[in-house]
């Protein structure tokens, strides 16, 4: 933040220009056209998107077009190439990897309630109505079916058990009162943790299947007790709705299940894959639900977790076809001055069906971005670090597309990547919100306090982190002023919370160590309820309810290419270290309230990073002064008008070129200065990366913070600390993973004071 004053002119100039680009029309258009058809990861649509992604890179970013289309298999001599030679690029370059993991497909899913006769009574229709009055909706309603991908293929018939939301605790909780798992389907309620997560607790309590519904419970109380209509009629839930999605065991480790840490090239040796589920699951709609709860007579408001089952036995039927099938991640490069600073952005393209807001939205942020720095590049701007920009595919399915990408190019990642920025969901709803590494909270503070409210022209785009839907008008006061509370207690602090997983951020910062973000308009109690991962995500959807005016779309897009540009563009690099050395007291404290030996070495530790933090904020606005300084006095007939930074190349390289002069050689020990300040910033985040891992999930190595192990989207800060405290109970464990912790920050440490 203590740099933001410092921005020239002309940063100025660049940044107007690009904002004024971004607006409502092209993004909803773009948005017509991206998101109303299916394009499930590896499917024929989603070829043709990535192709479509491909064109708008090249038609925006100047890229002349091949006759051939850039398809490179991952692996390959033009993929390798692709990535590795960014630092050659003069001009902007896109192109797509193809890798090759292995995923499924529905071909029978099917759910029977039996008579004692083994006979059918009832069979569930596992699909949705659609909507008469959306096109889209109404074509496509039973196009995809309602399946979780990664979902083991099987036929099991048992009697079924409520499980609640399957978190550890609530089957911790039957197995204290007895209860059999064995031969039983588990049926759980969607929320509260990953989906796979559930399958997986299911299975480890030895259950031989697993359904997952959505009740209207978890839409939040405003919508679910003022009897609204049902969508498409109002804004509660549709009771046909099916969510469907990946029950991947996302804690031990992302992407394709059958290449861990390692890229699915075509001819990879894979693994089994222990990250998938060997119990079939499937998605199911309230609507068959209730049927179920029926049969257990668990029908009261509560639905209490008694451990009680059905009578009569249910038949679950997931029949998948596994096999290895090829994605494509979309990418393109706008090369900078400095060529080993990359700074990457990127967003999903895959869909369960339609996606238009899982991830078209994300996707039509980026292409706004995409645009703005097209029309940047035309006037002559160039930025000071490489930009990347990435559509990955099959996120979905476990973020496979980036999370191989990052496999394969994880030295080049670690020496030159600045910062990821994540755009998933850009607008499901009212409230705007972000979670990154600590070092980046600053930042986007101040970004989103530039960028406009996307419908109040008196406020910005952070007064919108309060907003609330519209649906207010029965809200309940008491509801509401709780509500108020934990909006404010989010906010507080720096109001950017940790990134857990859940989207393509984490093979960047868990695993690789690359400052990370991720943000976007989600839905609260009092907003209409977003049919995630459903038929109804749905265009229809979007210009009804989420976003009308297509101005959050907008708004998420400038607030991204701000960043963007901000990171890109700054002489050093605004990442504040100092606000992530203090946070780590926090998440000390954090572990220190569970156990009652303090760790007073790690303490002492992280008190001593604080330090050192300290001296590189004095070391950075010293080198920065200095290299303002030596620059304006570098003679004036070298210079250049249009920027400070071909200033600075057309000096860097005249000091190649020809015998250096007294004020060059300072000019140029202020420009290694600068580097060097940013490589420390660079190196912070990098810091926490252990080789060991966190133990049994050695693919996540960043010990600062993890998934939850039992929560998947939720973040656990220092995780094998935390969970060897919380989850293992062993004392002794944790003053191990506490002397890794201390070990690891003191070699920080020790880089930031070299
Ligand atoms: N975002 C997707 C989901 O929540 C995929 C997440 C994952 O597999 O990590 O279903
Ligand atoms: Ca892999
Ligand atoms: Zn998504
Ligand atoms: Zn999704």
């Amino acid at each position: 933040e203590a740099f933001g004053g410092n921005r020239s002119s002309a940063t100025e100039k660049v940044e107007n220009l690009f904002l004024s680009v971004p607006n409502s029309k092209s993004a909803l258009a773009h948005s017509r056209e991206y998101a109303t058809h299916p394009h499930v990861a590896g499917s024929k649509e989603d070829l043709e998107d990535a192709k479509v992604i491909l064109k708008l890179f090249q038609d925006e970013l100047g890229i002349p077009e091949t006759s051939e289309v850039p398809l490179f298999p991952a692996g390959s001599v033009e993929s390798r190439k692709s990535t590795l030679n960014i630092h050659k690029l003069t001009k902007p370059a896109a192109w797509i990897d193809q890798y090759y993991p292995v995923m499924n497909t529905a071909k029978e899913v099917a759910l029977e309630i039996l008579g004692t006769d083994g006979e059918p009574v009832w069979t569930a229709d596992l699909v949705e109505d659609g909507d008469p009055k959306d096109p889209e909706a109404a074509k496509y309603h039973d196009s995809v079916p309602g399946w979780h991908g990664f979902s083991a293929d099987g036929e099991v018939v048992g009697e079924v058990i409520y499980v609640n939301y399957g978190r550890k605790e609530d089957y911790d909780n039957l197995l204290s009162v007895g209860t059999n798992f064995t031969g039983k389907i588990v049926l759980a309620r969607y929320g509260a943790n990953f989906r796979g997560l559930k399958v997986e607790g299911a299975q480890i309590v030895g259950a031989a299947g697993v359904l997952i519904y959505s009740d209207p419970r978890d839409d939040g109380s405003v919508i679910v007790e003022n009897g609204y209509k049902a969508y498409p009629d109002g804004p509660a839930r549709n009771p046909t709705s099916i969510q469907r999605g990946s029950v991947q065991f996302l804690s031990k480790y992302p992407g394709d299940p059958t290449t861990p840490g390692y890229p699915a090239y075509e001819n990879a040796t894979r693994t089994d894959g222990d990250n998938i589920p060997k119990i079939p699951s499937i998605p199911i709609s309230w609507a068959n639900a209730q049927k179920l709860l029926l049969e257990i007579g668990n029908f009261s408001i509560s639905r209490e977790l008694t451990g009680a089952t059905s009578s009569r036995k249910i038949k679950l039927v997931n029949h998948v076809d596994t096999k290895v099938t090829p994605i494509w991640n979309a990418m393109a490069v706008i090369p900078g001055h400095i060529k080993n600073e990359t700074l990457i952005i990127g967003c999903h393209r895959d869909a369960w069906v339609m996606g238009a807001g899982d991830p078209t939205s994300g996707t039509v942020s980026l292409a706004e971005v995409v645009r703005g720095y097209g029309v940047l590049l035309k006037s002559g701007w160039r930025p000071l670090r490489n930009i990347l920009i990435a559509s990955w595919d099959a996120e979905e399915y476990g973020l496979v597309g980036s999370t191989e990408w990052g496999e394969d190019f994880s030295e080049w990642i670690q020496s030159n990547a600045v910062a990821y920025l994540n755009v998933d969901v850009s607008v499901s709803g009212s409230t705007f919100s972000v979670s990154a590494s600590p070092s980046l909270a600053h930042l986007i503070h101040q970004t989103a306090s530039d960028v406009p409210h996307p419908l109040d022209s008196k406020k910005t785009l952070w007064d919108a982190t309060k907003d609330v839907g519209p649906y207010l008008g029965l809200a309940d006061a008491d509801f509401m002023a709780l509500y108020e509370v934990d909006v404010e207690r989010r906010a507080s602090l720096t109001g950017v919370p940790a990134l857990g997983s859940g989207s393509d951020f984490t093979v960047f910062l868990q695993r690789l160590g690359v400052a990370s973000m991720d943000q976007g308009f989600s839905g609260g109690p009092t907003d209409a309820v977003w049919h995630y991962h459903s038929i109804y995500d749905s265009q229809h959807f979007q210009e009804l309810y989420a976003d009308p005016t297509f101005e959050r779309h907008a708004a998420v897009g400038r607030n991204l290419g701000l960043l963007g540009l901000r990171l890109a563009d700054s002489i050093i690099l605004p990442l504040n270290t100092t606000q992530y050395a203090l946070e780590l007291d926090d998440y000390l404290d954090l572990v220190e309230a569970v156990t009652l030996s303090p760790f007073s070495k790690l303490r002492k530790s992280i008190h001593h990073l604080q330090k050192a933090t300290a001296k590189l904020d004095i070391e950075k606005a010293s080198a920065e002064k200095d290299f303002l300084e030596q620059l304006a006095k570098l003679p004036r007939k070298h210079s250049c008008n249009k920027s400070i930074f071909r200033r600075i190349i057309r000096w860097l390289k005249f000091a190649v070129d020809t015998k250096s002069g007294s004020r060059l050689d300072k000019f140029l020990k202020a420009a290694k200065r600068v580097q060097k300040a940013n490589s420390k910033l660079v190196a912070f985040e990098r810091g926490f990366i252990s080789e060991g891992g966190i133990k049994d999930r050695e693919w996540y190595k960043h010990l600062g913070v993890a998934p939850g192990k039992w929560l998947g989207y939720g973040a656990t800060t220092l995780p094998a600390l935390t969970e060897a405290l919380t989850l293992d109970k062993n004392t002794t464990l944790a003053h191990h993973e506490a002397g890794r912790l201390t070990q690891l920050i003191d070699t920080l440490t020790n880089v930031l004071e070299a």
